[in-house]
């Protein structure tokens, strides 16, 4: 390495000086991940895209001054957003879970058949759905994926087919009023002008109205290393500490918070204005949280550098693994051909040196390669016709319900490999278990 490289490598992992904090706009920005120039973590593509294929720089920050941990490095949301393959009402657990959701949040807050209810991502009605059933009065869903909301076909809730922001929160106040309840699942994490659509979504609420979300929360991701969370789609990575800071320069506050099993760790968070009745009543359960991630370090960039280091460590083991393995000969396919397995791919490296192809369960996907590596996905078919010595689990937080559901594989010598937390090797001893 020359001395000139030798410099920019210790600079990079000092404050950088260039970005700026997305919320506070502080510059005391500490890197904690930076994953090269990356293809899109959901752009799986066919093989005469492979020259097109854009890549984008992907880097981890934590601001020292407001704790907010996020990727600076911003995508266009049209190029991420405008169609989106994923609609939530094909997943039943999801559905169940929006029905409870719809249910608690009528019961705790309002009384339906006299408001409001604006849903910022309302993807395919999923949750709308079960607010109508609940009678509420006005339902207005907003999603800039034109191939998900023309699917809510029901004479009950108004569509609008944009990105939430200022222009939007105006339009719907002119026309519907102000809302009682704004909800927001698995976006308030995606938006890059976070400071805007908090605007927004303040403006927009009444004095005692609520601001409900869920993303996915940052001490899951610490605790149990799912660094493969980290996309360009997934820009923030909330605290409860970081997200009052956040919500304190709007005068708005969380006054309440509940874990989600959903999602391998999501947290719903509860916000009201500073001086609405809610907050007043703030759960004890809040002060709580904070304390422990206090205690955890959530505010020093110590602890995101231990993550970064324990991360770095995951990788080295799995990629020697990798190599061992295929010095001896062996075939090596990934199982969850999913945006995580593509990060864990494109930050480790792992290349057709290391693996041979993907198997993923859903139909969809066959025939095509994964975005940056290029792997050919096949059916899970292909496990029983013609098995690979190993299989490297990437949805390795499903890792029970995979092994269940490969069971004659495993039983008939396969091998599993899962890449975190823990990089491990796991079969059913036999005989000949010397592979
Ligand atoms: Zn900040």
């Amino acid at each position: 390495m020359s001395a000139l490289s030798t410099e920019f490598e210790k600079n990079k992992q000092q404050v950088a000086v260039d970005v700026a904090c997305a919320f506070c706009a502080g510059k005391r920005m500490h890197l904690v991940m930076d994953f090269g120039e990356v293809a899109l973590a959901g752009g799986f593509l066919k093989k005469e895209d492979f020259a097109s294929e854009p890549k984008f720089p992907l880097r981890l920050f934590f601001c020292e001054e407001c704790f907010a941990v996020q990727v600076v490095d911003i995508v266009d949301p049209a190029l991420l957003f405008q169609n989106y393959f994923y609609f939530s009402s094909a997943i039943r657990t999801l559905r169940e879970h929006f029905v409870d959701y719809a249910m608690e949040a009528c019961s705790r807050f309002l009384s339906p058949e006299e408001v409001t209810v604006v849903e910022i991502g309302c993807n395919d009605g999923i949750l709308l759905k079960p607010f109508a059933d609940q009678n509420v009065k006005t339902l207005i869903g907003v999603d800039p994926a034109s191939n998900v909301i023309d699917t809510i076909q029901d004479p009950r809730i108004h569509t609008i087919n944009d990105f939430f922001g200022i222009a939007v929160g105006e339009q719907i106040e002119k026309q519907y009023g102000k809302a009682d309840l704004i909800v927001a699942n698995n976006v308030y994490a995606h938006i890059p002008d976070i400071n805007g659509v908090t605007t927004a979504i303040a403006s927009l609420l009444k004095d005692d109205g609520v601001f409900i979300f869920e993303v996915h929360y940052l001490g899951k991701i610490i605790e149990s290393l799912q660094y493969d969370m980290v996309y360009h789609e997934h820009l923030y990575y909330y605290s409860l500490i970081s997200l009052q800071k956040h919500f304190e320069r709007f005068g708005l506050c969380v006054f309440d918070v509940k874990p989600i099993p959903i999602h391998a760790g999501s947290m719903r968070y509860y916000v009201a204005k500073k001086n609405s009745c809610h907050a007043r009543k703030t759960s004890a359960r809040v002060e709580m949280l904070a304390k422990e991630e206090l205690s955890k370090g959530y505010d020093r960039k110590e602890t995101y550098a231990r993550f970064g280091d324990q991360v770095a460590g995951r990788r080295d083991q799995l990629m020697k693994l990798l190599a061992d393995l295929k010095k001896k000969g062996r075939s090596i396919a990934g199982y969850g051909a999913s945006g995580r397995a593509n990060t864990i791919i494109q930050y480790s490296g792992i290349s057709h040196d290391h693996i041979d192809y993907m198997i993923d369960d859903a139909p969809a996907k066959e025939g095509f390669y994964t975005p940056g590596s290029h792997f050919e996905i096949f059916s899970n078919r292909r496990l029983s016709e013609n098995p690979p010595d190993y299989l490297l689990i990437f949805a390795w937080g499903y890792f029970n319900e995979i092994a269940e559901k490969c069971q004659s594989y495993l039983a008939s010598g396969g091998r599993m490999i899962t890449p975190l937390p823990e990089v491990k090797v796991v079969f059913v001893p036999t005989k000949d278990s010397d592979l």
